[in-house]
Formats: structure tokens, sequence, C-alpha cells
């Protein structure tokens, strides 16, 4: 453990590109940092970028670090980085607190529950709102599940990236408001994709269109960090994949069937997502469900000349 008034040392396994964000965040804020990656590769370039060090595991990774924060893909991801004799489980100190902010399944993290109180080791989820750029900027919106002195110790590391915390309640409430929250977004991109393409066919310049659409009264913080994506999709790189957005829906339909509920929006927008990613496009950005709407378009034209 540090010392009390010694800055805590922040371990973050997982550097793609919100993981990555979220460091360089964590490192403006003047906290010691450790890094891990499933590709070493990563991790080191990045570790060499910011003048920190990496772990060969994720256990020494917990082993070396005051707060550990997760940032994976899925919950596979999860599960293999806090599992096993080199997970994250197994190298944490009495008084570590481990802090997922992955969109994941809202029970992944409670099969670990009962190891992590028995060692001592504080386990929260936090997913994150906002993208890589929030996450540079340390303005994300966090939803934390799970105690609120864990939540107090993992603070030093948490506030640095975010301009609203909230507690949400016990372990896996933070993971279920995030999928609320991402059925909002995913409505969202779609309408602007729609609304977007519905001017520009009207005869609107993308551009002036997307103006209007930014200062209507559906506008909100999503179309001011998704415009390069909107309006020039080819030269934006990736800020969130399409394969990314497939998982979180039907992580979202699942949570919906658990709790006897259908989400007609929701289904539709896996389906748009689903083609849109067809024929290995998955990688490709979200705001990409645009060009696919702009090809069907023509498409479905070209079929009825
Ligand atoms: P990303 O760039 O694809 O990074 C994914 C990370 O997960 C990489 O570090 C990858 O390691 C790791 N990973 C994948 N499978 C793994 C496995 N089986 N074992 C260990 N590590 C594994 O994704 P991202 O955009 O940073 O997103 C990360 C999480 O944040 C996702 O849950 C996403 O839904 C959520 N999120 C993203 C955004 C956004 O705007 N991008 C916003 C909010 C929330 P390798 O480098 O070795 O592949």
């Amino acid at each position: 453990m540090t010392t009390p008034g010694a800055r805590p040392i922040v371990g973050i396994a997982g550097t793609g590109r919100m993981g990555s964000a979220m460091a360089r965040a964590i490192h403006r804020a003047g906290l010691p940092l450790v890094l891990w990656n499933r590709d070493p590769a990563k991790a080191e370039e990045l570790a060499a970028e910011l003048g920190t060090t990496t772990a060969a595991t994720p256990a020494r990774l917990a082993a070396a670090a005051d707060i550990v924060l997760t940032m994976l893909a899925d919950d596979e991801a999860v599960a293999a980085v806090y599992d096993g004799q080199d997970g994250l489980l197994a190298g944490a100190r009495r008084g570590t607190v481990l802090v997922d902010l992955s969109t994941v399944t809202p029970a992944v993290l409670g099969r670990f529950a009962a190891d992590a109180r028995a060692a001592g080791v504080g386990l929260l989820d936090s997913p994150v709102s906002g993208s890589t750029a929030t996450a540079t900027s340390g303005q994300l919106t966090l939803m934390v599940g799970g105690d609120a002195d864990d939540l107090a110790r993992a603070r030093p590391a948490l506030e640095p990236l975010a301009t609203s915390i909230f507690h949400l309640g016990p372990l896996g409430t933070g993971a279920a408001m995030k999928l609320a929250v991402n059925t909002l977004i995913f409505g969202l991109n779609q309408a602007v994709a729609e609304g977007l393409v519905l001017a520009e066919r009207a005869g609107i310049d993308r551009v002036a269109a997307y103006q209007v659409l930014a200062a209507s009264a559906a506008g909100a913080p999503y179309l001011g960090y998704k415009k390069a994506a909107f309006l020039d999709p080819e030269a934006t790189p990736v800020a969130f994949s399409l394969d990314l957005a497939a998982k979180d829906l039907r992580l979202i339909a699942a949570l919906a069937a658990s709790v006897g509920l259908s989400l007609p929006q929701a289904d539709t927008n896996l389906e748009v997502i689903r083609r849109a990613s067809s024929d290995g496009r998955g990688g490709n950005d979200f705001a990409t469900v645009a060009g696919e709407l702009r090809g069907l378009t023509a498409h479905s034209q070209e079929g009825v000349r």
C-alpha cells in the first residue's frame, strides 16, 4: 500500500482506444501509472510515450498498483483478465481496488465478488459514457456499482477521467445503467444518420444540415463529438467500432429479456448495425451507418428505375 497522502499507483489493463485515452488523462493528472495489454506492443508503445512502465501479466499489474482500471472489449476479455493464476485477482493485495470500466453484462464481475471480498480487495463496475475524445480530456460520465468505501478509495483514479461520477447501488448496477444509456445513444446515432441523409437527399449541403441538427432541439453532446465522423467518415479515425456497437446491442437485448421487456427501437438498431458490419466491415466506425443508408437508398432507387 502507498503511505497516507502519497499518490496512489494506477494500473491500467487494456490499452485499446479508450484505455490509452484514459491513461493519458491519468498521466496528465500526475498519478504514477503501470500498463498491461494482451498485445504487449501496444502497452509498450504507450508506456514509451508517457514515460511509464508495463507489467508482464495482469497479476503483476495488480501487485504493483493501488487502483487497477480495466478497459476491455467484452465479457470474455474481462473474465480472461480477472481470472486464473495470471489474473488480476491472483495478484491483487489487500486494500487494492479493481475497477472495470468496460461495457459488459451486469453479472460479469459478480462471479469474482466473493473471492475479492475474502482477499480484502475492492471491486467496482464503472462503465463510461463518452468517447475517446472525452476520455482524453477527462470529461466522461461514470456509472458506478459497488461499495461506497471502495468507490472512495478508487476516486483518485476516477476523478481525472470524469466530470460526473454517479454511484447507483451494488455491483452490477453501473453496468446495467450503461446499457440503458447506450439504448439512447444507439437510437440517437441512427436518428442522426437518417435525418442527415434525408436532408442531403432533399438537396441540402451535408455540412449545413449537420450544423442545423446540432443546433436543433435534439442537439446533444453526441452530435458535437461525432461531427467529423458523420461529415467526413473516410478521413476520420475510428472511435467506436460497429463490432463493439453490435456487442452492446446484444447485451441490451439480453438485459431487456431478463427483466421481461421488449425494446423495438434497440432491436431495429441491432439489425441496422448487423447489416452495416457485414462483409468484414465490423471495424468501421459506428457513424458509418449514415454511409450504409446512402448506399442502400441509392441501391433501392436503382432497383425501381
Ligand atoms: P478497442 O480499442 O477495441 O480495445 C479493446 C481492448 O480489449 C484492447 O486492449 C484488447 O487487447 C482488449 N481485449 C480484447 N479481447 C481480449 C481478451 N480476450 N483478453 C484480454 N484483452 C482483450 O475497444 P475500445 O473502443 O477501447 O472499447 C473498450 C470498451 O469500452 C468496450 O467495452 C466498449 O464497448 C467500451 N466503450 C467504448 C467507447 C468508445 O467510444 N470507443 C465508449 C464507451 C465505452 P488487444 O489490443 O490485445 O486486442
